[in-house]
């Protein structure tokens, strides 16, 4: 088979390093790709949002299944652009259609498919500019700390935590009237906190069947203890210890199964993956969010520990047959440190080169913000690189990848010294 990865991220180069192991896969280009793609597979300068482009570039190298990594050209409806084309609905597209992957795409959307199905999450609101007046009244009948979520997609920034009531009425209005996100908070969702530990579920489906892959923890802050600025995520571990057998048949019996039927139900097209953001709340789950896509770090430790084949898997959910795939998963833990260039979440340097890849052993690096320049390895954006280890149990996994930074290096690197340190 022909296979297109669609991103760029460590999350595509994960992708690519489990493609490339399927003997059912003959070729591999990824779009636009990074530094670690261009070593096992072909980039192709495309963005990922250009559908006339990877149209072009699907029929030109007759491509047969395109793997969609984030979440943008998903909420913009590739799926349903490839089966709307005779030219391409012979295509199988991993991800899900328009309609489904509103999940997480509108916040409200989900908050509502959440209740309609009686999945347990926050107690919430949504208002808009009429209705400001409303949002301040709904806030003084909350206890603090106050959430408001644009209802878009805001790059992972359009969540505020506050602790002061006038604080939070003055974002609101900031949102709503002022566009504090643009289009992404015409509308704000405001929903009771919820207190407790995080932990993200990964499924896979095919509209009528799931199956569940590991569970695993990211580290969002910038900073140790959790501390300081929101990322895109510094570090993950899969899989999560606190989830034990019996909070996950929670969240299995409870999440899992009510949102795979409720899709149905709906009819809200979907084949890929779902990735539910939960908190435990005392003992039980509750749904944060829905996304419609695999998450990145946590990509960097599940796909890591499946043993399966993910081209017959992907093959499976495209012919509505994952309920013949028995999945395996390697018993020992992994996890994965992101190096960041100095500066980030805000402004930082880019181009600088990256040494001592070579000299990495017992660790896989995931190439992330980089990209190759006259045979070297530059850095090109926040987040570099993930170096993911195995280890029987997690606090051996972390050092071994704590051990392999030490090996690497460039101008401003940065990273969390504290991953998997709270488990
Ligand atoms: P991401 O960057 O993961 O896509 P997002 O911007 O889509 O995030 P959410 O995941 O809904 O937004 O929220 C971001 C973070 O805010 C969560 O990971 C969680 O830490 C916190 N959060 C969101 N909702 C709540 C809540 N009801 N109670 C407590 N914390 C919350």
């Amino acid at each position: 088979m022909t296979i297109l990865i669609l991103g760029s991220g460590g999350r595509e180069h994960t992708f690519a390093w489990k493609i490339a192991q399927s003997p059912l896969c003959e070729t591999l280009y990824v779009a636009p790709g990074n530094s670690g793609t261009a070593q096992i597979a072909t980039n192709i300068e495309i963005k990922v949002t250009d559908f006339k482009a990877i149209k072009d570039l699907v029929i030109s190298k007759k491509i047969d299944m395109v793997v969609v990594g984030p979440e943008d050209p998903l909420v913009l409806g590739i799926h349903d652009y490839f089966l709307n084309d005779d030219d391409l609905k012979h295509v199988s597209v991993i991800g899900p259609q328009k309609a489904a992957a509103e999940l997480e795409g509108s916040k409200e959307f989900a908050k509502e498919f959440l209740y309609r199905h009686n999945i347990p999450t926050a107690a919430y609101k949504s208002f808009n500019k009429n209705n400001v007046e409303e949002g301040y009244k709904f806030l003084e009948t909350l206890n603090p700390p106050y959430v408001l979520k644009a209802d878009g997609l805001a790059a992972g920034k359009g969540v505020l935590i506050l602790n002061d009531l006038n604080e939070a009425k003055s974002e609101l209005k900031n949102m709503l009237i002022n566009a504090k996100f643009g289009e992404a908070s015409t509308k704000v969702v405001i929903e009771e906190f919820l207190d407790g530990i995080e932990l993200s579920c990964f499924v896979l489906t095919d509209g009528k069947n799931y199956k569940i892959l590991p569970t695993a923890k990211d580290y969002k802050r910038i900073g140790e203890g959790d501390t300081g600025l929101n990322t895109g995520g510094m570090g993950a571990v899969s899989p999560v210890p606190f989830a034990t057998d019996e909070f996950l048949t929670k969240i299995e019996e409870r999440i899992v199964k009510p949102t795979i039927i409720g899709l149905q139900k709906d009819n809200l097209p979907y084949k890929g993956f779902v990735f539910i953001g939960l908190i435990k709340v005392g003992n039980d789950p509750k749904v944060i969010e829905y996304n419609v896509r695999m998450g990145d770090p946590e990509t960097e430790v599940v796909l890591p520990r499946l043993k399966n084949d993910l081209v017959e898997i992907f093959q499976a959910i495209s012919n509505q047959t994952l309920d013949k795939i028995n999945i395996e998963i390697d018993q020992r833990a992994a996890t994965t440190v992101m190096l960041v260039s100095g500066g980030y979440p805000e402004a930082y340097e880019k181009g600088k080169e990256i040494k001592g890849i070579d000299s990495i052993k017992d660790s896989i690096p995931f190439h992330a913000g980089a990209v190759l320049k006259d045979g070297k390895v530059i850095t090109s954006g926040g987040r570099v690189m993930a170096i993911t280890s195995y280890g029987n149990t997690y606090q051996e996994a972390i050092k071994k990848s704590y051990q392999n930074i030490e090996k690497l290096h460039f101008d401003k690197m940065n990273y969390r010294k504290d991953i998997g340190f709270d488990l």
